[in-house]
């Protein structure tokens, strides 16, 4: 049998030609679309316009993903949701519903699994086990809307895996997330977050986006760098940074800097120091992360006073900082804790 097509995936120019090839109008096209992107439904069957024997084929020829809700975490803090969702293959992954005054953001995931080996991250201890499909990546906002019974106003690729190591899908997300005739959220409202893959950054810089691009930092020299993030083996952070400046200069969207505070690993004065000569004159946002730290290492958060000390130091020296407020504190905490917990449980079961 044929594999089928993943509909969920496909633009409507995509879907209009897959319908002509089925011997369908363009109109029919328009109108699955709309069910799927706009409607969102969950299933061929609530196509209450489509006949009876469309769908049958639609069925046999394509699928429809939808994830399933396998857990949510809500936060009694600040009524931030994480959520556990299962993909068809068995394979599970966690985005993250924020809410905040100016609308609802939510994180999702763009790989299951993650092969950048971070040392803090909690998302990569297990390797990756495959990049998620446009229409994963998607029904993660959908289904979480859906969920709440609210629009969701912005969107950050910042869960588990990493969005350039998925890139082809990763584009196509992104066409389908700010299509005028689906959800609708605009280029501006989207932030991808990189550990820093230097010829995709630069790649994406040439795309003709308005999204934000967020680049993991974490460290002020490239010696520092590579301690903690093993992608630093591959383009050194001089390299990365300068990808971050032609991004700026072809899009003219200001760049996120994140940096996740080590306790007396990378959040001295000296460090600050360096980090203020490594990015002055970018036009940029720095985004300070107090650690959080995972079980299966020992790195720790650094303390309250250092890290406002270290923000004070950056915009001293002329950088935007801001001390990211931990968002569902209460609940499994960092990138990739909910997954791998539940993972463990159900591996020792
Ligand atoms: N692969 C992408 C996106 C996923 S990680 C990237 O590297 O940017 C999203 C952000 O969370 C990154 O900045 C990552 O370094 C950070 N992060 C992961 N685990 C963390 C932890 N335990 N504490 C603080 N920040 C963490």
């Amino acid at each position: 049998m044929p594999e089928r097509i993943d509909i969920k995936s496909m633009n409507l120019s995509e879907l209009i030609a897959f319908m002509e090839e089925m011997g369908e109008k363009a109109f029919r096209a328009k109108q699955i679309y709309q069910w799927i992107h706009e409607k969102q439904v969950d299933s061929f069957d609530e196509m209450t316009n489509i006949s009876k024997k469309l769908i049958e084929s639609l069925k046999e020829k394509t699928y429809l993903t939808s994830l399933v809700k396998e857990e949510v975490q809500i936060s009694k803090l600040d009524g931030t949701r994480k959520y556990l969702f299962l993909l068809e293959d068995g394979n599970v992954i966690e985005s993250v519903l924020m809410r905040y005054k100016h609308g609802n953001s939510v994180c999702i995931s763009s790989q299951v699994g993650c092969r950048m080996g971070c040392r803090f991250c909690a998302s990569t201890l297990d390797g990756l086990v495959r990049g998620l499909t446009a229409g994963e990546m998607l029904d993660q906002i959908y289904k979480i809307g859906k969920d709440i019974g609210e629009r969701i106003s912005n969107v950050v690729v910042m869960g588990t895996g990493e969005p350039l190591d998925n890139y082809d899908n990763l584009l196509k997300f992104i066409e389908l997330l700010t299509d005028e005739h689906g959800i609708n959220i605009s280029q501006r409202n989207l932030t991808v977050s990189t550990c820093g893959i230097v010829p995709r950054m630069r790649e994406l810089a040439d795309e003709n986006l308005a999204i934000t691009l967020a680049l993991s930092l974490h460290a002020s020299n490239q010696s520092k760098r590579l301690e903690l993030m093993p992608v630093a083996n591959k383009y050194d952070i001089k390299e990365v940074v300068d990808a971050c400046k032609y991004y700026f200069e072809q899009t003219g969207r200001r760049i996120t800097f994140e940096y996740s505070l080590v306790g007396g690993v990378n959040d001295t004065d000296e460090d600050a120091k360096e980090l203020i000569q490594l990015i002055k004159g970018i036009n940029c946002h720095v985004n300070l992360i107090p650690v959080n730290p995972i079980k299966e290492r020992d790195y720790v958060q650094s303390n309250a006073k250092v890290i406002e000390n270290f923000k004070n130091k950056l915009e001293k020296g002329g950088i935007n900082a801001t001390v990211r407020r931990e968002m569902g504190r209460d609940i499994d905490g960092a990138c990739g804790q909910l997954r791998k917990r539940y993972k463990d449980t159900k591996d020792n079961l």
